[in-house]
């Protein structure tokens, strides 16, 4: 199963992608997640995102596809991926077009999580993630049963810096702008799905399953 998921920041894709790529077997790849690493471990790549994430903008395209392209060539892609954050641009959906191509692969789906722009600062202000095991939570919409840790490992929760209202305005701003386009590319290219991301978490996930399991059979 080859799947990327779409949508603007706060939708649920993390969310949703951790069950998929559980179900499925096949590798969660977030672009966000390899960058926030790189800054964690203070790596080139690293300081070079830091200030770009900060304000909310994205990492130029040549080095998200260097990144993404390299990490499909691991053996853990043979059986598929799924790619959370990415491509996030029409230069980047149209490298990874070739990238596939020229490994005679394509993409299954690329599900669409739609979700109203009123409700996503409100999301992703409350969103909170584990130091240790990056489980992700919300303050009102999914708290931990455990007050400031993580239910599963005990870690600590923290807030990304980049989830305070200025710029998740200016996020949702360049994903309008720079991503949603994206949503009329995969529709002509056939692989359009499209998922209401405002009903709660696990009816959102039981939608993705039905139209996965259908493409299975
Ligand atoms: P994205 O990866 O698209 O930026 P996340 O999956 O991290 O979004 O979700 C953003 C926040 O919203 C998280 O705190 C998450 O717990 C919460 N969330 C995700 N899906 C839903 C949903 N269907 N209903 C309510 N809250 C949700
Ligand atoms: P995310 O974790 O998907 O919300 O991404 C957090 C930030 O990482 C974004 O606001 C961008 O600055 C950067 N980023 C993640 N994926 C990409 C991408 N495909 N292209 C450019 N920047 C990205």
């Amino acid at each position: 199963m080859r799947l990327i998921l779409l949508g603007p920041p706060g939708a649920g894709k993390g969310t949703q992608a951790v069950s998929v790529a559980k179900e499925f077997s096949i590798p969660h790849i977030s672009t966000g997640d390899i960058f926030r690493l790189n800054i964690k471990q203070g790596t080139q790549l690293g300081l070079k995102a830091k200030s770009i994430l900060d304000s909310g903008l994205l990492v130029p395209d040549d080095l998200v596809v260097e990144i993404v392209e390299d990490r499909l060539k691991q053996e853990d892609c043979k059986n598929g991926f799924l790619l959370d954050g990415f491509p996030r641009t029409i230069v980047q959906a149209k490298s990874l077009d070739t990238i596939l191509n020229n490994s005679n692969i394509s993409l299954n789906f690329a599900i669409n999580i739609q979700v109203d722009k009123s409700i996503l600062v409100e999301r992703a202000v409350g969103r909170r993630i584990c130091k240790e095991c990056g489980a992700t939570y919300h303050v009102l919409f999914k708290p931990s049963k455990n007050p400031d840790s993580c239910e599963l490992c005990g870690g600590e929760l923290y807030q990304r810096p980049d989830d305070n209202e200025k710029t998740v305005s200016k996020r949702i701003e360049v994903y309008l702008r720079e991503t949603a386009p994206l949503i009329e590319y995969y529709k002509s290219s056939g692989v359009l799905a499209t998922i209401d991301g405002q009903k709660p978490i696990d009816m959102v996930l039981e939608e993705i399953f039905k139209l996965l399991r259908k493409d299975k059979v």
